[in-house]
């Protein structure tokens, strides 16, 4: 997908702030931070959103949310809490199709979200 944002985040050709990389994923700071710690956790792959994701997928979809864990140790909010975000569609407000995990923390978040 040579248009997408996040695929060119992946293939470092857009510059971003990166806290996590491997071979299949990357971890990189939003650039519209909504909690002190906002970070983006993608597949290298291209895969729209959680709808497009097939059972192949399987692994990839579980190293997001460990990679997740990881990175929210490394910025030093894994003890007091974060929240992991998928949003899906239009109803949920997804603006950018390429599958990407919003990790957020460092505030008291609120229930239910808007
Ligand atoms: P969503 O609404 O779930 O699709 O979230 C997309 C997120 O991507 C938003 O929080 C944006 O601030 C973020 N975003 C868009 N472009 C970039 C970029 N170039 N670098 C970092 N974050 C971005």
């Amino acid at each position: 997908m040579e248009d997408c944002i996040f695929c060119r985040i992946g293939k470092r050709e857009i510059e971003s702030m990166v806290v996590y990389e491997d071979r299949e994923v990357i971890a990189f700071r939003d650039i519209n931070p909504q909690a002190p710690v906002h970070i983006l956790v993608i597949p290298k792959k291209h895969v729209a959103g959680v709808n497009d994701l097939g059972t192949e997928d399987q692994t990839l979809a579980g190293r997001l949310i460990l990679v997740a864990q990881k990175v929210a140790r490394q910025e030093g909010i894994a003890r007091n809490g974060y929240r992991l975000v998928i949003n899906s569609g239009e109803d949920a407000g997804q603006a950018v199709h390429h599958l990407h995990l919003h990790l957020l923390g460092g505030r008291k978040m609120k229930w239910p979200p808007g």
